[in-house]
């Protein structure tokens, strides 16, 4: 049986490189670049004004106060966007607001707040307050200098990111290519959600958890029907998947018993199948396998074992199919509320239910059948073999959501 980080290292080495692709940054998001992207502009442009109020010389407003203000003439108004043509000359003033390019000739700018209109005159302004040089302005390419990288090749393509490109006038990007991701579940049980069942039949549910998950990870599903677990049927339906996807993702079928027949279909079709079980808990029978330019994943049927090994092993695949640099599963730490005990063979990956306070607790019952505990997790935490770990610990969250 592998070790989680033996089987995900030979997973990754069996991977592609990535190809890229021309993308629009509209609808980007969760991409990733596979190229840096370098700073066509400086950012801010220009000298600009941080508050809404008035630029000025700082020398001939020092001795400003309330008590006895300063009168300055205002030369223009600039909203952001305009600008103002000439010069400001000492004595004189220009209404600014937030944004506003900085007139040449002034070297601060004094806050609305600390101001008054004079009675009776619009022309001028009483300034109430000193500013120091440069005080409330934003200097040009104080955020960002222009050929500076601004985001590096296997970045995601973050809201944040988004926004920093966008800034700078970029409107394309050379992203990975997203892998088309199969989802097929196996089981003679298994009917269409919503479908009556007859005894002894259960409601698929295994592709409802796993197709947000694939896309999460920035792969495009393709959903398959459910497969009886027969020879024939199993073979058709690998086959007709991997005509349609880079990577097919099964569940079911992959354990011991006489009805697990993924694996065999699998092979038949000239699948070279990889490696088969994986030392973790829940999960176990999990295969991969290569063939051609196209990969298997068979996750187990169990659903709490399908979505916990994906999490685990698939995702970290598919982030890295687009090229990202950061493929682990994001975690936190968290302080446990109550102990976790694992007195089993296999690491343990216990679903908990993290707080905002940074408290863990176990989500619930922990066999790899219950759905309702899966339902309120928000994260996993390891647990070693025949390990014990007691409240109060500081442990690392894996999280998804
Ligand atoms: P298997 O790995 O095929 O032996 O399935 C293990 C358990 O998971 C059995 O109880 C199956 O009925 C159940 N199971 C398998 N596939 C699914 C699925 N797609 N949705 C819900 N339960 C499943
Ligand atoms: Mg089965």
């Amino acid at each position: 049986m592998l070790e989680l980080e033996d089987a995900l290292a030979r997973i990754l080495a069996a991977l592609p490189e990535p190809a890229d692709e021309r993308i629009s940054l509209r609808g980007a998001s969760g991409r990733i670049l596979s190229e840096p992207v370098l700073a066509a502009m400086d950012l801010p442009a220009f000298d600009n004004s941080a508050v809404d109020g008035y630029a000025v010389r700082d020398a001939d407003v020092a001795g400003a106060s309330s008590e006895s203000p300063v009168r300055l003439r205002i030369a223009g108004r600039v909203p952001a966007g305009r600008i103002f043509a000439g010069e400001l000359a000492s004595g004189s003033c220009v209404r600014l607001f937030t944004g506003s390019m900085l007139p040449r000739g002034a070297n601060a700018v004094v806050m609305q707040e600390d101001t008054r209109v004079p009675a009776g005159s619009s022309k001028e302004v009483l300034i109430l307050e000193p500013v120091k040089p440069w005080e409330n302005t934003r200097f040009q390419g104080d955020d960002v200098k222009r050929g500076n990288v601004i985001a590096q090749a296997g970045d995601v393509l973050t809201p944040g990111r988004l926004a920093l490109l966008a800034a700078v006038g970029s409107t394309q990007v050379q992203a990975g290519r997203r892998p088309v991701v199969g989802l097929l579940a196996t089981g003679t049980e298994l009917k269409e959600p919503g479908e009556p069942l007859a005894s002894g039949q259960i409601s698929e549910s295994n592709r409802a958890g796993l197709a947000p998950l694939i896309e999460q990870a920035g792969g495009i599903v393709r959903a398959f029907a459910p497969v009886a677990d027969e020879p024939g049927p199993t073979r058709t339906a690998l086959e007709l998947a991997f005509d349609e996807c880079d990577i097919l993702v099964t569940c079911g079928g992959v354990s011991v018993g006489e009805t697990d027949l993924v694996k065999d279909a699998f092979e038949e079709l000239g699948g070279n199948l990889q490696f088969w079980k994986v030392a973790v808990r829940p999960g176990r029978p999990f295969a991969f396998g290569q063939k051609e330019r196209r990969f298997f994943f068979g996750l187990p049927g169990n659903p709490v074992s399908a979505f916990v090994t994906f999490l685990l092993l698939v995702r970290p695949a598919l982030l890295r199919w687009q090229g990202a640099a950061d493929i682990a599963l994001p975690s936190v730490p968290g302080i446990l509320s109550e102990t976790l005990t694992n007195p089993g063979a296999r690491r343990h990956f216990v679903r908990v239910r993290m707080e905002a306070a940074g408290t863990v607790r176990s989500a619930g019952a922990q066999a790899s059948h219950v759905l309702s505990s899966l339902a309120s997790a928000n994260g996993l935490v390891e647990v070693a073999p025949q390990t014990m770990l007691t409240s109060g610990t500081t442990v690392r969250v894996l999280r998804w959501e």
